[in-house]
Protein backbone atom coordinates (compact mmCIF):
# COMPACT_ATOMS: atom_id res chain seq x y z
CA UNK A 1 0.00 0.00 0.00
CA UNK A 2 2.66 2.85 0.91
CA UNK A 3 4.47 1.78 -2.12
CA UNK A 4 2.04 2.74 -4.27
CA UNK A 5 1.32 6.05 -1.92
CA UNK A 6 4.69 7.39 -2.74
CA UNK A 7 5.00 7.78 -6.22
CA UNK A 8 1.64 8.48 -6.53
CA UNK A 9 2.20 11.81 -4.06
CA UNK A 10 5.51 12.62 -5.81
CA UNK A 11 3.42 12.31 -9.39
CA UNK A 12 1.01 14.72 -8.16
CA UNK A 13 3.55 16.81 -6.40
CA UNK A 14 5.25 17.23 -9.92
CA UNK A 15 1.74 17.76 -12.14
CA UNK A 16 1.17 20.34 -9.39
CA UNK A 17 4.45 22.05 -9.89
CA UNK A 18 4.36 22.10 -13.78
CA UNK A 19 0.59 23.50 -13.35
CA UNK A 20 1.64 25.76 -10.68
CA UNK A 21 4.62 27.22 -13.18
CA UNK A 22 2.48 27.31 -16.06
CA UNK A 23 -0.61 29.43 -14.68
CA UNK A 24 1.89 31.83 -13.34
CA UNK A 25 2.89 32.59 -17.11
CA UNK A 26 1.91 35.68 -18.50
CA UNK A 27 1.19 36.19 -21.85
CA UNK A 28 4.16 37.47 -23.54
CA UNK A 29 2.05 41.03 -25.65
CA UNK A 30 1.67 40.39 -29.26
CA UNK A 31 2.91 43.84 -30.03
CA UNK A 32 6.21 43.15 -28.90
CA UNK A 33 7.32 39.46 -29.64
CA UNK A 34 10.54 39.03 -30.18
CA UNK A 35 12.20 36.75 -33.04
CA UNK A 36 12.30 33.13 -32.10
CA UNK A 37 15.50 31.85 -32.54
CA UNK A 38 16.50 28.32 -31.64
CA UNK A 39 20.16 26.83 -31.32
CA UNK A 40 22.15 26.06 -34.45
CA UNK A 41 21.48 22.73 -35.99
CA UNK A 42 24.19 19.90 -35.62
CA UNK A 43 26.90 21.02 -37.61
CA UNK A 44 27.47 16.88 -38.60
CA UNK A 45 23.74 17.27 -40.24
CA UNK A 46 24.25 19.35 -43.01
CA UNK A 47 25.29 19.44 -46.48
CA UNK A 48 28.31 20.07 -48.29
CA UNK A 49 26.67 23.59 -48.43
CA UNK A 50 25.80 23.78 -45.05
CA UNK A 51 22.32 23.07 -45.54
CA UNK A 52 20.44 21.46 -42.83
CA UNK A 53 19.65 17.86 -43.12
CA UNK A 54 17.09 15.51 -41.17
CA UNK A 55 18.06 13.07 -38.98
CA UNK A 56 16.83 10.34 -36.89
CA UNK A 57 17.27 8.72 -33.58
CA UNK A 58 15.75 5.41 -32.68
CA UNK A 59 13.43 5.19 -35.32
CA UNK A 60 11.85 9.21 -35.17
CA UNK A 61 13.30 12.38 -36.83
CA UNK A 62 15.16 15.05 -34.50
CA UNK A 63 14.21 18.56 -33.97
CA UNK A 64 17.22 19.62 -32.39
CA UNK A 65 15.68 23.62 -32.53
CA UNK A 66 12.27 22.18 -30.25
CA UNK A 67 14.32 20.96 -27.28
CA UNK A 68 13.65 23.18 -24.85
CA UNK A 69 9.81 23.95 -25.62
CA UNK A 70 7.99 23.80 -21.91
CA UNK A 71 6.82 20.30 -21.12
CA UNK A 72 3.11 19.64 -22.90
CA UNK A 73 1.29 19.09 -19.65
CA UNK A 74 2.25 22.84 -18.70
CA UNK A 75 0.18 23.47 -22.75
CA UNK A 76 -2.63 21.74 -21.61
CA UNK A 77 -3.45 23.32 -18.17
CA UNK A 78 -2.68 27.16 -19.25
CA UNK A 79 -5.55 25.97 -22.21
CA UNK A 80 -7.79 25.11 -19.15
CA UNK A 81 -6.60 28.05 -16.80
CA UNK A 82 -5.64 30.45 -18.80
CA UNK A 83 -6.82 33.45 -20.92
CA UNK A 84 -8.75 32.75 -24.05
CA UNK A 85 -9.23 35.95 -26.15
CA UNK A 86 -10.21 33.91 -29.41
CA UNK A 87 -13.75 35.43 -29.07
CA UNK A 88 -14.98 33.68 -32.44
CA UNK A 89 -18.86 35.24 -32.79
CA UNK A 90 -21.84 33.76 -34.05
CA UNK A 91 -21.74 32.77 -37.96
CA UNK A 92 -23.88 35.39 -38.62
CA UNK A 93 -21.62 38.12 -37.11
CA UNK A 94 -18.75 36.17 -38.50
CA UNK A 95 -20.28 36.50 -42.20
CA UNK A 96 -19.74 40.04 -41.79
CA UNK A 97 -16.33 40.37 -40.48
CA UNK A 98 -14.86 37.56 -42.21
CA UNK A 99 -16.94 35.93 -45.17
CA UNK A 100 -16.24 33.19 -46.98
CA UNK A 101 -16.53 33.95 -50.51
CA UNK A 102 -16.44 31.19 -53.63
CA UNK A 103 -13.98 31.05 -55.40
CA UNK A 104 -13.48 31.91 -58.78
CA UNK A 105 -11.13 29.71 -60.99
CA UNK A 106 -11.61 31.25 -64.26
CA UNK A 107 -9.16 33.71 -66.03
CA UNK A 108 -5.83 33.12 -64.75
CA UNK A 109 -3.68 35.77 -65.91
CA UNK A 110 -0.17 34.59 -64.87
CA UNK A 111 0.16 32.74 -61.17
CA UNK A 112 -1.98 32.61 -58.70
CA UNK A 113 -3.25 31.67 -54.87
CA UNK A 114 -6.38 30.89 -53.90
CA UNK A 115 -6.98 30.29 -50.32
CA UNK A 116 -9.15 27.15 -49.29
CA UNK A 117 -8.51 28.00 -45.70
CA UNK A 118 -5.82 27.17 -42.70
CA UNK A 119 -3.48 26.28 -44.86
CA UNK A 120 -5.07 24.70 -47.76
CA UNK A 121 -4.05 27.41 -50.47
CA UNK A 122 -4.62 26.31 -54.71
CA UNK A 123 -1.66 27.01 -56.06
CA UNK A 124 -1.41 27.71 -60.09
CA UNK A 125 2.06 27.87 -61.91
CA UNK A 126 2.93 27.72 -64.95
CA UNK A 127 -0.32 25.63 -65.95
CA UNK A 128 0.33 23.52 -62.98
CA UNK A 129 -2.31 23.12 -59.95
CA UNK A 130 -0.66 22.95 -56.90
CA UNK A 131 -3.30 22.05 -53.64
CA UNK A 132 -1.60 22.14 -50.41
CA UNK A 133 -2.46 20.51 -47.38
CA UNK A 134 -6.19 19.95 -48.57
CA UNK A 135 -9.24 20.03 -45.27
CA UNK A 136 -12.46 19.95 -46.45
CA UNK A 137 -13.73 17.92 -42.90
CA UNK A 138 -15.46 19.90 -40.43
CA UNK A 139 -12.95 18.82 -38.08
CA UNK A 140 -9.29 18.32 -38.06
CA UNK A 141 -9.27 15.58 -35.76
CA UNK A 142 -8.90 11.80 -35.71
CA UNK A 143 -12.78 11.11 -35.49
CA UNK A 144 -15.42 13.50 -36.51
CA UNK A 145 -17.52 13.71 -33.22
CA UNK A 146 -14.68 15.19 -31.01
CA UNK A 147 -11.64 17.52 -31.95
CA UNK A 148 -10.66 21.21 -33.17
CA UNK A 149 -14.03 22.16 -35.19
CA UNK A 150 -14.59 24.58 -38.16
CA UNK A 151 -15.53 28.09 -36.97
CA UNK A 152 -15.61 28.78 -41.40
CA UNK A 153 -16.71 26.75 -43.73
CA UNK A 154 -15.00 25.49 -46.33
CA UNK A 155 -15.52 27.70 -49.96
CA UNK A 156 -15.98 24.84 -51.72
CA UNK A 157 -16.52 21.12 -52.30
CA UNK A 158 -13.67 18.70 -53.72
CA UNK A 159 -15.76 18.27 -56.78
CA UNK A 160 -15.46 21.81 -57.32
CA UNK A 161 -12.22 21.52 -57.36
CA UNK A 162 -10.20 22.13 -60.91
CA UNK A 163 -8.50 19.32 -62.49
CA UNK A 164 -5.19 18.95 -60.03
CA UNK A 165 -1.77 18.17 -60.86
CA UNK A 166 -0.21 17.45 -57.39
CA UNK A 167 -0.91 17.90 -54.00
CA UNK A 168 1.76 18.25 -51.30
CA UNK A 169 1.46 17.29 -47.70
CA UNK A 170 3.40 19.36 -44.78
CA UNK A 171 3.33 16.75 -41.82
CA UNK A 172 1.02 14.59 -40.56
CA UNK A 173 -0.85 17.07 -37.95
CA UNK A 174 -4.42 16.43 -38.32
CA UNK A 175 -5.02 19.69 -39.53
CA UNK A 176 -2.94 19.14 -42.38
CA UNK A 177 -3.09 15.97 -43.26
CA UNK A 178 -6.94 15.18 -43.28
CA UNK A 179 -8.02 11.68 -44.20
CA UNK A 180 -11.70 12.23 -45.67
CA UNK A 181 -9.71 14.83 -47.78
CA UNK A 182 -6.78 13.32 -49.55
CA UNK A 183 -8.93 10.15 -49.86
CA UNK A 184 -11.59 11.55 -51.89
CA UNK A 185 -9.25 13.75 -53.68
CA UNK A 186 -7.43 10.62 -55.09
CA UNK A 187 -10.86 8.78 -55.99
CA UNK A 188 -12.38 11.69 -57.82
CA UNK A 189 -8.96 12.86 -59.31
CA UNK A 190 -7.03 9.35 -60.01
CA UNK A 191 -4.08 11.53 -62.11
CA UNK A 192 -3.13 13.49 -59.03
CA UNK A 193 -0.30 13.10 -58.20
CA UNK A 194 0.86 13.10 -53.94
CA UNK A 195 3.98 14.60 -52.37
CA UNK A 196 4.32 13.52 -48.72
CA UNK A 197 7.27 14.19 -45.96
CA UNK A 198 9.66 10.26 -45.83
CA UNK A 199 7.70 8.20 -43.74
CA UNK A 200 4.07 8.67 -45.37
CA UNK A 201 4.11 6.77 -48.05
CA UNK A 202 2.81 3.73 -46.34
CA UNK A 203 0.00 5.44 -44.78
CA UNK A 204 -1.46 6.90 -48.04
CA UNK A 205 -0.91 3.17 -49.48
CA UNK A 206 -3.42 2.05 -46.89
CA UNK A 207 -5.80 4.88 -46.50
CA UNK A 208 -6.10 6.07 -50.44
CA UNK A 209 -7.12 4.35 -53.17
CA UNK A 210 -3.98 6.62 -55.08
CA UNK A 211 -1.74 4.61 -57.70
CA UNK A 212 1.64 3.99 -55.94
CA UNK A 213 3.36 5.82 -58.82
CA UNK A 214 1.58 8.66 -57.86
CA UNK A 215 2.93 8.85 -54.20
CA UNK A 216 6.45 10.56 -53.79
CA UNK A 217 7.47 10.41 -50.62
CA UNK A 218 10.56 12.91 -50.12
CA UNK A 219 13.68 14.19 -47.87
CA UNK A 220 14.79 17.85 -47.53
CA UNK A 221 16.01 19.00 -50.47
CA UNK A 222 14.80 16.01 -52.65
CA UNK A 223 13.18 17.66 -56.02
CA UNK A 224 11.06 15.71 -58.91
CA UNK A 225 9.28 17.19 -61.89
CA UNK A 226 5.56 17.23 -61.98
CA UNK A 227 4.77 14.08 -64.43
CA UNK A 228 5.65 15.02 -68.14
CA UNK A 229 6.81 18.88 -67.09
CA UNK A 230 9.50 21.09 -66.62
CA UNK A 231 8.00 22.06 -63.16
CA UNK A 232 9.83 20.54 -60.23
CA UNK A 233 8.65 20.02 -57.00
CA UNK A 234 11.22 20.12 -53.87
CA UNK A 235 10.82 19.12 -50.09
CA UNK A 236 12.14 21.79 -48.36
CA UNK A 237 13.03 22.00 -44.35
CA UNK A 238 10.63 23.55 -41.78
CA UNK A 239 10.53 23.43 -37.66
CA UNK A 240 8.67 21.50 -36.86
CA UNK A 241 7.42 17.99 -35.45
CA UNK A 242 5.04 15.42 -35.85
CA UNK A 243 2.00 13.39 -34.26
CA UNK A 244 -0.67 11.30 -35.46
CA UNK A 245 -0.90 8.98 -32.50
CA UNK A 246 -0.18 8.37 -29.42
CA UNK A 247 2.93 6.11 -30.28
CA UNK A 248 3.84 7.81 -33.76
CA UNK A 249 6.02 11.14 -32.58
CA UNK A 250 8.29 12.35 -35.46
CA UNK A 251 8.35 8.52 -37.25
CA UNK A 252 7.77 10.77 -40.17
CA UNK A 253 9.19 13.69 -41.86
CA UNK A 254 7.84 17.22 -41.31
CA UNK A 255 8.71 20.03 -43.96
CA UNK A 256 7.70 22.79 -46.72
CA UNK A 257 7.38 22.70 -50.13
CA UNK A 258 8.80 24.60 -52.86
CA UNK A 259 7.19 24.31 -56.98
CA UNK A 260 9.78 25.79 -59.41
CA UNK A 261 8.23 26.62 -63.05
CA UNK A 262 10.12 28.41 -66.04
CA UNK A 263 8.06 31.90 -65.76
CA UNK A 264 6.88 31.55 -61.79
CA UNK A 265 7.30 29.86 -58.21
CA UNK A 266 5.16 29.52 -55.35
CA UNK A 267 6.81 28.06 -51.85
CA UNK A 268 4.44 26.85 -49.18
CA UNK A 269 5.66 26.93 -45.66
CA UNK A 270 3.18 24.17 -44.06
CA UNK A 271 3.19 24.48 -40.26
CA UNK A 272 6.51 25.66 -38.99
CA UNK A 273 7.89 27.70 -35.93
CA UNK A 274 11.24 30.13 -36.95
CA UNK A 275 14.61 29.12 -37.67
CA UNK A 276 17.38 28.89 -40.47
CA UNK A 277 16.39 26.64 -42.82
CA UNK A 278 14.45 29.75 -44.80
CA UNK A 279 17.50 31.48 -45.32
CA UNK A 280 18.71 28.24 -46.49
CA UNK A 281 15.67 28.03 -48.90
CA UNK A 282 16.04 31.20 -50.24
CA UNK A 283 19.92 31.42 -51.14
CA UNK A 284 18.99 27.44 -52.90
CA UNK A 285 16.23 28.44 -54.61
CA UNK A 286 14.94 32.13 -54.67
CA UNK A 287 13.32 34.51 -55.26
CA UNK A 288 10.17 33.16 -55.19
CA UNK A 289 6.67 34.46 -57.68
CA UNK A 290 4.66 34.05 -54.66
CA UNK A 291 4.63 31.93 -51.16
CA UNK A 292 1.60 30.69 -48.05
CA UNK A 293 3.28 31.62 -45.08
CA UNK A 294 2.00 30.49 -41.43
CA UNK A 295 0.69 33.68 -39.56
CA UNK A 296 -1.56 32.09 -37.11
CA UNK A 297 -1.69 29.97 -33.44
CA UNK A 298 1.07 31.38 -31.72
CA UNK A 299 -0.86 32.15 -28.32
CA UNK A 300 0.31 31.60 -25.37
CA UNK A 301 3.66 32.20 -27.27
CA UNK A 302 6.02 30.99 -24.50
CA UNK A 303 4.91 27.64 -25.61
CA UNK A 304 3.52 28.24 -29.12
CA UNK A 305 6.91 29.27 -30.40
CA UNK A 306 8.63 26.34 -30.66
CA UNK A 307 6.10 25.33 -33.30
CA UNK A 308 4.50 28.23 -35.20
CA UNK A 309 5.53 31.58 -36.39
CA UNK A 310 3.46 34.67 -35.10
CA UNK A 311 3.16 37.59 -37.99
CA UNK A 312 6.15 39.09 -37.42
CA UNK A 313 8.34 36.35 -37.07
CA UNK A 314 6.21 35.18 -40.79
CA UNK A 315 7.53 38.39 -42.02
CA UNK A 316 11.14 37.14 -41.40
CA UNK A 317 10.21 34.17 -43.61
CA UNK A 318 9.00 36.37 -46.38
CA UNK A 319 12.37 38.20 -46.44
CA UNK A 320 14.12 35.02 -45.61
CA UNK A 321 12.87 33.10 -48.78
CA UNK A 322 12.88 36.21 -50.78
CA UNK A 323 9.41 36.14 -51.55
CA UNK A 324 7.91 38.42 -53.63
CA UNK A 325 4.30 38.40 -52.98
CA UNK A 326 3.31 36.51 -49.69
CA UNK A 327 -0.48 35.23 -48.31
CA UNK A 328 -1.03 34.74 -45.07
CA UNK A 329 -2.74 30.99 -43.78
CA UNK A 330 -2.79 28.88 -41.27
CA UNK A 331 -5.13 31.19 -39.27
CA UNK A 332 -9.18 31.70 -39.37
CA UNK A 333 -10.41 28.45 -39.73
CA UNK A 334 -9.99 26.08 -36.62
CA UNK A 335 -9.45 27.13 -33.23
CA UNK A 336 -6.02 26.19 -32.29
CA UNK A 337 -5.21 28.28 -29.91
CA UNK A 338 -5.91 31.29 -28.20
CA UNK A 339 -5.43 35.05 -29.62
CA UNK A 340 -8.33 36.96 -30.79
CA UNK A 341 -9.68 34.89 -34.44
CA UNK A 342 -8.73 38.35 -36.28
CA UNK A 343 -5.37 39.30 -34.57
CA UNK A 344 -3.40 37.44 -37.13
CA UNK A 345 -3.94 39.88 -40.27
CA UNK A 346 -4.35 43.28 -37.73
CA UNK A 347 -0.40 42.37 -36.60
CA UNK A 348 1.01 41.31 -40.18
CA UNK A 349 0.29 44.72 -40.78
CA UNK A 350 1.56 46.07 -37.79
CA UNK A 351 4.65 43.93 -38.41
CA UNK A 352 5.27 44.85 -41.91
CA UNK A 353 5.01 48.93 -41.40
CA UNK A 354 7.67 47.81 -38.69
CA UNK A 355 9.47 46.04 -41.40
CA UNK A 356 9.13 49.35 -43.67
CA UNK A 357 7.32 46.84 -46.66
CA UNK A 358 4.67 47.62 -48.44
CA UNK A 359 1.54 46.38 -47.02
CA UNK A 360 1.14 44.81 -50.81
CA UNK A 361 3.54 42.33 -50.17
CA UNK A 362 2.25 40.20 -47.97
CA UNK A 363 -1.47 40.26 -47.45
CA UNK A 364 -4.48 38.19 -45.92
CA UNK A 365 -7.64 37.87 -47.82
CA UNK A 366 -10.67 36.16 -47.35
CA UNK A 367 -11.36 32.25 -47.34
CA UNK A 368 -12.18 31.49 -50.74
CA UNK A 369 -10.58 34.58 -52.66
CA UNK A 370 -7.36 34.58 -54.67
CA UNK A 371 -3.99 36.50 -54.93
CA UNK A 372 -3.13 37.24 -58.52
CA UNK A 373 0.03 38.00 -60.10
ZN1 LIG B 1 1.52 20.93 -37.10
ZN1 LIG C 1 -1.15 23.40 -38.06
Amino acid sequence: MIDNIIPLFLWTLLILVIMGVATSREWEPAETFTLFEPPPWPEQYRDQDGNILPYQENGRFQNPAMKDRPNVLSFFWSALTGKDDSNIPSPAELDKTFPVIKPNWTDISNARMTWLGHASVLAEVDGKAVLTDPIFSNRASAVQFAGPARYRYAPCTISDLPALDAVVISHSHYDHLDLNSVAEIARVQPNTEFFVPMGLKSWMESNTVADSDNIHEMTWWQERNLKDSDVKIVFTPANHWCKRSVSDDNKVLWGSWAVLGTNNSFWFGGDTAYFEGFKQIGDKYGPFSMAAIPIGAYQPNWFMKYQHVHPGEAVRIHQDIRSNKSLGIHWGTFKLTYEHYMEPPKLLKKYLQEFKLPEEEFVSINIGESVEL
